[in-house]
């Protein structure tokens, strides 16, 4: 089968593979109908991840159809329609029973980084029940396909954010991982949502899809300032860094308002300092790290009720062959891309909810 490796530092390549089979009896082979490129597998790319493993299948935001299962599976059996999550994780250890999965004892991101992932035709995904999230009937698999990591990720976020009803709130990064946290934050109620990127049409896209109510372009304005003037000159409520940029994270906290929460979403290729000396009195809360996807049933309800809708982040879609090109074009930022999506399959009989 067709597979997508991180061969070295620098260098991804779509090869061929032998087919996985299952190892573990909690195993399950899902057949990759829809896989996206995350801006984590550029990450790996650039060497920034160390516990990426060279040769590694990568892709770890995918949904299918599962195929076979191990006898350890429980509540999926084959043809069940699938996402599947970023973490593989037991569900039974202490992180698990708290819904730290990301630390889960036994996996957290594994899928895509140290066992192979999902840009692919086939992927093993092991401890199934608690990694695959069934997609509703009337779902189609690119609606659920970031169900669970880019979504996961934004909705964490916002929860992890405090968001009090009427709160302003600002989202550094309009890419699709802030785009995520913006539709999130929404429905926690704040009075405005403000959106900060350098990219103007990601800014434009936001806007006019109503996921953000002001934005500012840090080329064109200065942030803070901005953020101020729609505060009374307090600063935000609440700050979400999503943009990883040099500076970004300085902004997140100068734009942050005295006793605000600031999460760094960000996942960072160098040191970032944090001055507390020049933040003394301003009494932050900062929360960090990379995401507990243990919501991924109420990610889905909320999509089949209409409140959570990624449609709008879909910018190119191509057979898996021609994912190369989407490393390129969606890195780059060129052709106004916000995710790439690939289609290992057609879909070979008419599924419920898929659009084309
Ligand atoms: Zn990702
Ligand atoms: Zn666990």
């Amino acid at each position: 089968m067709k597979a997508v490796i991180y061969e070295k530092k620098g260098r991804v390549r779509l090869v061929e593979k032998p087919m996985p089979t299952i190892q573990e009896p909690r195993d399950a082979i899902v057949k990759v109908m829809r896989a996206s490129i995350c801006s984590s597998d550029l990450h790996i790319r650039n060497g920034g991840v160390p516990r990426a493993k060279e040769g590694v299948v990568l892709g770890h935001e995918f949904a299918g159809e599962i195929v076979e299962t191990g006898s350890g599976v429980k509540k999926f059996s084959v043809g069940d329609r699938v996402a599947v999550n970023v973490e593989s994780f037991c569900g039974e250890c202490f992180f698990c029973r708290r819904g730290f999965v990301n630390n889960c004892v036994e996996g957290g991101w594994e899928l895509g980084c140290r066992i192979d992932g999902g840009q692919a035709e086939y992927v093993r995904v092991p401890t199934a029940d608690m990694s695959c999230t069934r997609i509703p009937d009337a779902i189609s698999y690119e609606q659920a396909l970031f169900v669970g990591d880019v979504l996961a990720t934004g909705y964490w976020a916002a929860g992890i954010g405090e968001i009090q009803p009427a709160d302003v709130v600002l989202v550094l990064g309009a890419g699709p991982t802030g785009l995520t946290t913006m539709m999130s934050a929404r429905l926690f109620g704040p009075a405005v949502i403000v959106a900060s990127d350098v990219n103007e049409e990601r800014l434009a896209l936001a806007k006019a899809r109503g996921l953000c109510d002001v934005t500012i372009n840090p080329k064109k304005q200065d942030v803070v300032e901005a953020v101020r003037g729609l505060t009374d000159g307090r600063g935000a409520d609440v700050v979400f860094e999503v943009a990883g940029a040099k500076n970004t994270f300085e902004l997140a906290w100068r734009a942050a308002r005295p006793n605000a929460v600031v999460v760094v979403v960000a996942l960072y290729e160098e040191a970032q300092t944090i001055p507390l000396h020049r933040m003394y009195g301003k009494n932050l809360t900062f929360k960090t790290g990379g995401v507990d996807a243990s919501k991924c049933s109420e990610i889905m309800r909320l999509i089949e009720a209409g409140r959570l809708d990624t449609s709008l982040m879909i910018t190119h879609r191509t057979p898996l062959n021609d994912i190369m090109q989407g490393y390129d074009i969606f890195a780059n930022q060129k052709e106004g891309c916000i995710k790439w999506v690939v289609t290992p399959f057609e879909a070979d009989k008419p599924i419920p909810g898929e659009t084309f």
